[in-house]
């Protein structure tokens, strides 16, 4: 097997069990190794320390498949690591009933470079890395046994397979494309899912449980979705009894979803949304020029830091909306802040909401810090996972 030789000292990531072995710290690859194959990890001594995924495209040289070095990494690996993921969730009752579930958070399942999400017997991959794109054939079969799910869909068009070299991929893996919509339901509000054409694997996961808190805060409130997509925070704010919904996207297709979805709803009053195609950035200001005030107010932007190189860009667009929020809420009311930028560290994203709070001359409070739910683990040795984080904070 091709060792891949670490420079003297470098072995400290490792050693924390971190799963990222970046190009900076790799001496050489000894022997042949082709992109995605497994590779020995050796400190500069020689000591065997890690089974990894060779990825000689990517800064990020390899992704660590085991830290025990005599590890066998093969179909029944994936098959183990596979089946643990699910047992967890199985293990947590409150993800038990749940119809949309992230069933593998790839670093923090520890299998980097794979995602895998579960919408009724439908399971949506994505593989990120050139570790998980060669073993995707163990992957698919792995799943299928763990889960007993009757298709399988790769979305492996994510921006990012660019750093590692590979190209855009999708299709079925298992069964068929069927015939009808995809819905799910999530605390009881029907969502169609489009696992093809829409974002990411379909759906924003990661936001179910704020999706539920949104609700639980909505009664009688004057209601502002910026970022909507295809309306889940809206409808679970219409469903908590909000007096009115305004919800801001820039894409038709996840407008018109959302319209569909009030649709398959029939409980909710569709006589209070009001669905917007605008660009948020300019709709805050018009708004608040035509003197428009909203009792709580949700941003749910896109991801504005994709790295670390975006990040001061990315703080004044945060900077931005969350000034022209603040603007918008009426006295007493509420606004549910997030990001789900890697490189916005979670101090940092309240110090923007803070001074756009100070910006728009208003008094603010936090009164929940937000995350992604149990489905979305975040590793102890993988901080970076930690991608989503949110504020829920009260103006005077
Ligand atoms: N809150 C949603 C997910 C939001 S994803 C949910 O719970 O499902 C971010 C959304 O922002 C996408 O739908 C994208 O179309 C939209 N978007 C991106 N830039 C925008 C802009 N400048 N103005 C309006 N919408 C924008």
């Amino acid at each position: 097997m091709p060792q891949l030789v670490l420079l003297p000292g470098k072995d400290r990531l490792l050693a924390r069990r971190h799963p990222w072995i970046f190009a900076g710290s790799v001496d050489r690859l000894h022997g042949r190794a082709r992109p995605g194959d497994t590779v020995e990890v050796v400190a500069a001594n020689g000591r065997p320390l890690a089974k990894a995924a060779w990825s000689p495209q990517s800064s990020i040289r390899a992704r660590v498949w085991s830290v025990d070095p005599e590890e066998v990494i093969d179909d029944a690996f994936f098959k183990r690591q596979v089946q643990a993921a699910v047992d967890r969730r199985r293990s947590l009752t409150e993800l038990r009933l749940q119809q949309g579930l992230r069933l593998i958070n790839g670093e923090s399942d520890g299998l980097p470079g794979l995602l895998a999400d579960r919408y009724g017997d439908t399971v949506v991959i994505q593989l990120t890395a050139a570790g998980a794109d060669k073993w995707r054939a163990a992957i698919v079969n792995a799943i299928q046994r763990a889960t007993g799910c009757a298709r399988i869909y790769e979305r492996s068009d994510s921006e990012v397979r660019r750093l590692e070299g590979l190209a855009p991929v999708t299709g079925w893996r298992l069964g068929e494309a069927p015939t009808d919509t995809l819905t799910i339901v999530e605390h009881g509000i029907r969502m169609q899912v489009d696992i093809v054409a829409g974002h990411k694997t379909g759906f924003y996961l990661d936001q179910r449980e704020n999706r539920l808190l949104t609700r639980e805060l909505a009664e009688g409130r004057s209601t502002l979705n910026c970022f909507c997509y295809t309306g889940g925070f809206s409808l679970q704010a219409l469903a908590g009894g909000a007096s009115q919904v305004l919800s801001i996207d820039s894409s038709a297709p996840a407008l018109a979803t959302a319209v569909a979805n009030l649709a398959l709803n029939p409980q909710l009053d569709s006589s209070r949304a009001e669905w917007h195609d605008a660009d948020v950035f300019s709709e805050l200001r018009t708004m608040y020029s035509a003197g428009r005030r909203f009792e709580l107010i949700i941003l749910d932007p896109p991801k504005f830091a994709p790295s670390a190189a975006h990040v001061e860009q990315a703080a004044r667009a945060y900077r931005d909306i969350n000034l022209f929020a603040f603007r918008l809420l009426a006295a007493g009311g509420l606004l549910m802040t997030y990001s789900c930028s890697g490189g916005i560290e979670r101090s940092f994203f309240q110090q923007i909401v803070a001074e756009a709070a100070v910006a728009a001359g208003r008094g603010a409070r936090v009164i929940r810090r937000l995350g992604a739910p149990a489905d979305h683990p975040v590793a102890l040795n993988f901080p970076e996972g930690d991608y989503l984080k949110g504020l829920l904070c009260q103006v005077d």
